[in-house]
């Protein structure tokens, strides 16, 4: 069965080229296949970083290869997380019910100011969207949240790959640096002062 759901994806002669799991291959392999419109849906956010949307777009579809995922496939004998080894590593664990990501996402809403407890990707994007905060600190956020969602993930093939795990302030301090440059390159022509002033104060 799961062999069928690889086959909806690959080609039998693809699976067997591929000796390890690559972000890489599937990352070509899915873009590939996106219309145009579809991806176009996608793009919600043009003010984030590429690779950062197109991971965070994976993470809202719990289409990343977790490794509860490998398990089920047959590829990994544990599916147990490989930053904390504490739980299941799915979806909901990663973003952010793993005692490192959860630790990572506080920093992150201390740093901008979210007041939203939740700890659960899809409701934090809502409670975003749904705040009353500007249309541009909104995009902030949620350029951040998707550096953040990258950045948590790079960790876990970090983990995979290298058999090492950047610290958390590894990862803060990325989040920050990723998301103020990205948007110092991509600032709006038209910002009002005080959005201009919350950002300059980040
Ligand atoms: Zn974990």
């Amino acid at each position: 069965m799961v062999k069928d759901q690889l086959t909806q994806i690959y080609t039998q002669n693809e699976l067997s080229c591929m000796a390890t799991y690559s972000i890489k291959a599937v990352y070509h392999k899915l873009m590939g296949e996106q219309s145009a419109v579809t991806w176009d849906k996608i793009v919600w956010n043009r003010l984030s970083i590429p690779k950062h949307r197109f991971i965070l777009w994976l993470a809202m579809q719990s289409k990343l290869q977790t490794t509860a995922k490998l398990a089920q496939y047959g590829i990994s004998q544990s599916d147990m997380c490989l930053i904390c080894a504490d739980a299941k590593e799915d979806h909901k664990h990663l973003f952010f019910a793993c005692s490192y990501s959860k630790e990572c996402l506080k920093q992150f809403k201390e740093w901008t100011s979210i007041t939203s407890a939740s700890t659960d990707l899809q409701q934090l994007i809502r409670n975003i969207q749904n705040g009353r905060r500007s249309k541009f600190q909104k995009q902030i956020l949620l350029v951040g949240l998707a550096a953040l969602v990258y950045l948590v993930w790079n960790s876990r093939n970090s983990s995979y790959w290298q058999q090492s795990i950047p610290s958390v302030n590894y990862v803060v301090k990325h989040l920050k640096a990723h998301t103020k440059a990205r948007i110092w390159a991509v600032l709006p022509k038209k910002l009002s002062t005080k959005d201009y002033q919350w950002f300059n104060e980040l």
